[in-house]
């Protein structure tokens, strides 16, 4: 076999990626032209993610800024690059010029950083709040009860737009154990659009990965952050 043929399990599992993400679409009444599938390619080599872009995948999530910037050297511009794992503040240089959006912003001192390093660009950078729904320890992300004040402040930075929330629904073997996650999520992003803040609007709710986002379609996902799904279980 050579490498092109070996590559095209990546096609496969899009194609049945997309038919449960329409399905989801439509059985809650949504086009699935309007929900964006996010590639979630970390650990995933060039090769394979040239492929996903072949069969029509525009987007690209990595979760460690290293690995975002190694491949932003290969690939550039054949994607949009999201960043969507936890960033630390010295970071934010590296990639204020490459990530179109930031998923992960989850304090005001993060939120303060990008605001200035996108100044010294001359840009705007376009950011979601990551909401930590149920509470878990391990995970990042804002309370519910902490999101006006902070959304409040946030609002005030000059080059920075929210365009949405960004939560993980913790791991469950049935993922309607966690239906709840999403459902609150998007109960938040209605709750805040009525607040009508300076700089903030909810148009991505960006939620649902491989497990689960059937499930978060049904809930109103409109940024799916798929992985494994796509490109085969990680191996590290
Ligand atoms: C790895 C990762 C995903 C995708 O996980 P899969 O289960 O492989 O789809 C989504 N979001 C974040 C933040 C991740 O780190």
């Amino acid at each position: 076999m050579n490498e092109e043929n070996n590559l095209n399990y990546i096609q496969e599992n899009l194609k049945i990626v997309r038919e449960k993400v329409s399905r989801a679409a439509y059985r809650s009444g949504r086009n699935p032209d309007d929900i964006k599938i996010i590639a979630v390619t970390k650990t995933v080599e060039p090769a394979k993610m040239l492929k996903a872009f072949e069969c029509g995948i525009t987007d690209a999530g990595e979760n460690r800024v290293q690995e975002l910037l190694t491949k932003h050297e290969e690939l550039g511009s054949k994607c949009n690059w999201h960043f969507i794992g936890h960033l630390q503040k010295n970071k934010v240089k590296h990639i204020i010029d490459k990530a179109g959006l930031i998923h992960s912003v989850d304090s005001l001192s993060l939120a303060d950083e990008i605001n200035k390093r996108a100044v010294l660009k001359h840009k705007t950078m376009d950011i979601l709040v990551q909401v930590n729904i149920a509470g878990e320890k391990t995970k990042f992300g804002l309370n519910k009860n902490e999101m006006k004040e902070f959304l409040h402040q946030v609002s005030k930075y000059s080059n920075i737009r929210t365009k949405g929330l960004m939560t993980m629904a913790p791991y469950d073997e049935n993922p309607e154990n966690i239906r709840w996650v999403f459902r609150e999520l998007k109960k938040l992003s209605i709750d805040i659009m009525g607040e009508r803040f300076d700089n903030i609007n909810m148009a991505y709710l960006s939620m649902g990965m491989s497990n689960d986002f059937e499930i978060a379609v049904e809930e109103g996902a409109n940024a799916l952050r798929i992985g494994s799904a796509i490109f085969g279980r990680r191996q590290y």
